[in-house]
């Protein structure tokens, strides 16, 4: 199933939900349709076309940071599916996830500290930190500060286009 682009009542995107979210919000008038699929969904009591964008009613302040869930595509996409020890491009296939401060060392799981690594510079690195086996950080890894960034870049229904900067 695919995703529904949520936006803003001003029309600013907002966010990505499921459709099931996004037919909750429209259930409980929260939302209003803008956009939607040909195809219908069917319960005994309703039937609706598929959402494909849906706006609020009421304006959302945007918090900062508005948070983008760290998933292995979300990471490929914010480092642009490039090594960030050695600036290679093998492939989206070959390239792995790396922690920067190991998790042996209790580094964590966050924006802040997961990378893009292709093959060999993981094993390189290994459970060491980058200067323990002399490894560079291009960049340092920072969250995405709004969700629709990472949805410009690739994979993004044409129907969004026109709602995206
Ligand atoms: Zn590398």
């Amino acid at each position: 199933m695919t995703n529904v682009l949520v936006l803003n009542s001003t029309y600013q995107p907002l966010q990505v939900t499921s459709v099931r979210r996004a037919v909750t919000l429209l259930l409980a008038d929260k939302a209003e349709t803008v956009e939607a699929a040909q195809a219908v969904l069917r319960s005994q009591r309703l039937t609706l076309q598929v959402p494909l964008v849906i706006r609020l009613v009421g304006y959302v302040r945007l918090p900062r940071g508005l948070s983008l869930p760290l998933t292995r595509r979300n990471v490929l996409l914010r480092d642009r599916y490039t090594c960030q020890y050695c600036g290679r491009q093998p492939g989206k296939e070959t390239l792995t996830l790396d922690h920067v401060t190991p998790r042996s060392r209790g580094g964590e799981t966050v924006w802040e500290n997961v990378v893009v690594a292709c093959g060999p510079c993981n094993r390189r690195k290994a459970d060491r930190m980058p200067v323990e086996a002399s490894l560079r950080l291009r960049r340092p890894p920072r969250a995405p500060r709004y969700i629709v960034r990472a949805l410009l870049e690739r994979g993004k229904p044409q129907t969004w286009r026109k709602y995206l900067p």
